[in-house]
């Protein structure tokens, strides 16, 4: 397995370095972003660590680019800020996973493992490639998303939550699930972030129409169900 680490702090980079390589992983280091991009279009790595505040091209901006090219190769931001709001904009980008340094490198390593595992049991071309739910149909190869005629777009973890949740349909989510499947990690500030997201896919799915697909259940999480 391949791992590229995207850090423009010597000492991190380096830590890290040694620690996958202890752990069997080859690694390469790139110290700024444009560095990581340019690396990660000429080799095939099997996932990417990296930074948010990064020289040259930032982790929010970088993270976005690589996975509108590659939306299948994991990618854990590691970052010394810690509030909601910077995990829902790495998130946002299409980040899988979140860690907040200093971190634990036996969080970091069960991370990693659960994300090239989830990568290897999800190939693409396995299961149906169109989910449909009511009007809306999900094609899960191009992932284009329409309800009715009208085409959404939608960023790659509201894809995965509203995914997630068509699987389930009919059936009531708690947060703490919804954080599990489709954030693949438990969270230790909380699960208000699943309310903005879900407030997200709202906007783009349900507001502009009569029938809704999503409800609350207060006190018990969300369930997507048509008539
Ligand atoms: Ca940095």
């Amino acid at each position: 397995m391949n791992i590229l680490i995207i850090e423009d702090e010597l000492r991190i980079a380096q830590l890290l370095q040694r620690g996958l390589e202890e752990h069997g992983y080859k690694t390469a280091v790139a110290y700024d972003g444009m560095l990581g991009k340019k690396l990660v279009m000429q080799h095939g790595y099997d996932l990417v660590i990296m930074d948010i505040i990064l020289p040259k091209i930032n982790g929010i901006d970088l993270c976005r680019e690589i996975k509108g090219i590659y939306p299948d190769l994991p990618i854990i931001m590691l970052t010394a800020l810690g509030t909601t709001d910077d995990k829902l904009e790495g998130f946002d980008a299409g980040a899988d996973d979140y860690l907040v340094k200093p971190f634990d490198f036996r969080e970091l390593e069960a991370r990693i493992r659960v994300l090239l595992k989830r990568g290897t049991t999800n190939s693409p071309g396995s299961g149906a490639a169109v989910l449909k739910a009511g009007e809306l149909e999900m094609n899960l190869h191009t992932r284009i998303v329409k309800r009715g005629e009208n085409e959404i777009s939608l960023t790659p973890k509201e894809f995965k939550l509203l995914e997630y949740m068509i699987r389930n349909k009919g059936r009531v989510l708690p947060r703490v699930e919804i954080a599990e499947k489709v954030w693949d990690t438990t969270f230790d500030t909380g699960t208000n972030f699943i309310d903005v997201y879900i407030n997200y896919l709202r906007n783009k799915i349900d507001k502009a129409y009569d029938e809704k697909y999503i409800h609350t259940k207060p006190g018990m999480g969300f369930i997507f169900k048509t008539d």
